[in-house]
C-alpha cells in the first residue's frame, strides 16, 4: 500500500476532490483525518465501513484556532502527522470582474482559499517536523496559471497566492525533509463546479477549451494527490502540478 503507516489530514474532505482523496488515501493504508465544515462525518463513516481508519473533525480553515485544533487532533488521535492536504476552497457566485466584485466577496474568498491554506501550513509544518518530515499538498487551480475571459478575480488571485506561498514553504523546509507542492486541477465535476456552470452556455464555453472534451472526475485529482502524498514523489518539490487535461498546453482544441 502506497501510504502505509502514514497519517494524512485532508481539508474539504466532506465533498468533491477532498472526499475522493480521503477515500483513496485510506484504501492505500493511510490513517485519515477528514476535516470540513460539513460532510466530514459521512466521509469518515464510509472509510471505517470499508475497513479503513479515519476520524472526522469540524473546522473552519479560515480560523487560526480551528487549524491549530485540527492538527492537534490528528496528533492526539494517530500519534503523528505525515501528509497535509490543504484542499478546502470556495467559489462565490458574486466573484466576477475586478470592476464589480465587492470587497466583502474578495475578503471571504481570500480568507478561505488563501488564508486558510496559510493557517493550515502554519500549524502543520511544526507537526510534520515533529514526525521527521512529510508532504504538503495545497490545492490551487489552472486559473492561477492562465487568464480566463469569464473572470473570478478573487478566486484567481487566491489560487495565485497559493502557488507562490507553497513554493516558498517548499524551499524553506526542503532540508528538513518536508516537500510542498501545489495541485492545479482543471475543471472537475464536483458540486462546486456544478454550481458555477449550472448555465449550459457557460458550461459549453468552458468545455470548448478542454482538449479531451470533458471535465475531470474528482478521483482523477485524488490519484494525482496520492502521488504527491506518497514517497514515490520523493524528489518532487515546489511544483505547480497541473492535472488539467491539457488546457494550459492548448492553443486550439480539436473539433
Ligand atoms: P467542493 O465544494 O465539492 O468541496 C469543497 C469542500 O470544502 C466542501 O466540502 C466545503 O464544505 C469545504 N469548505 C469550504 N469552506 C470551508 C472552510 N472555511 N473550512 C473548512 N471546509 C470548507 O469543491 P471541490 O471542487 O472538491 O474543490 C476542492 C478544491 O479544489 C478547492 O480548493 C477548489 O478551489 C479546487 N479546485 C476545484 C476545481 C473544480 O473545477 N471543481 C478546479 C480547480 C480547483
Amino acid at each position: 500500500m502506497r501510504l502505509a503507516n502514514k497519517v494524512a489530514l485532508i481539508t474539504g474532505g466532506g465533498s468533491g476532490i477532498g472526499k475522493a482523496s480521503c477515500l483513496l488515501f485510506a484504501r492505500e493504508g493511510a490513517k485519515v483525518v477528514v476535516v470540513d465544515l460539513k460532510g466530514a462525518d459521512a466521509t469518515a463513516d464510509e472509510i471505517r465501513a470499508s475497513g479503513g481508519d479515519a476520524r472526522s473533525f469540524s473546522a473552519d480553515v479560515s480560523k487560526a484556532k480551528d487549524c491549530e485544533a485540527m492538527v492537534k487532533f490528528a496528533e492526539e488521535q494517530f500519534g503523528a502527522l505525515h501528509v497535509a492536504f490543504n484542499n478546502a476552497g470556495i467559489f462565490d457566485a458574486a466573484d466576477e470582474s475586478v470592476t464589480n466584485t465587492s470587497e466583502e466577496v474578495w475578503d471571504r474568498v481570500i480568507d478561505i482559499n488563501l488564508k486558510g491554506v496559510f493557517l493550515g501550513c502554519k500549524y502543520e509544518v511544526p507537526a510534520l517536523l515533529r514526525a521527521g518530515g512529510g508532504s504538503i499538498i495545497n490545492t490551487a487551480s489552472f486559473v492561477a496559471i492562465m487568464g480566463a475571459a469569464v473572470p473570478q478575480i478573487a478566486y484567481t488571485a487566491s489560487k495565485g497566492g497559493v502557488l507562490a506561498m507553497t513554493r516558498e514553504i517548499a524551499v524553506e523546509f526542503a532540508r528538513q525533509n518536508i516537500r510542498a507542492n501545489s495541485l492545479c486541477p482543471g475543471p472537475v465535476e464536483t458540486p462546486l463546479l456544478a454550481e458555477l456552470l449550472a448555465d449550459p452556455a457557460r458550461r459549453n464555453r468552458r468545455l470548448v477549451h478542454i482538449p479531451p472534451g470533458r471535465f475531470a472526475r474528482a478521483e482523477e485529482m485524488a490519484n494525482a494527490a496520492l502521488f504527491l502524498a506518497s514517497d514515490e514523489s520523493s524528489y518532487v518539490n515546489a511544483t505547480s502540478f497541473l492535472v488539467d487535461g491539457g488546457i494550459t498546453g492548448a492553443y486550439i482544441t480539436p473539433e
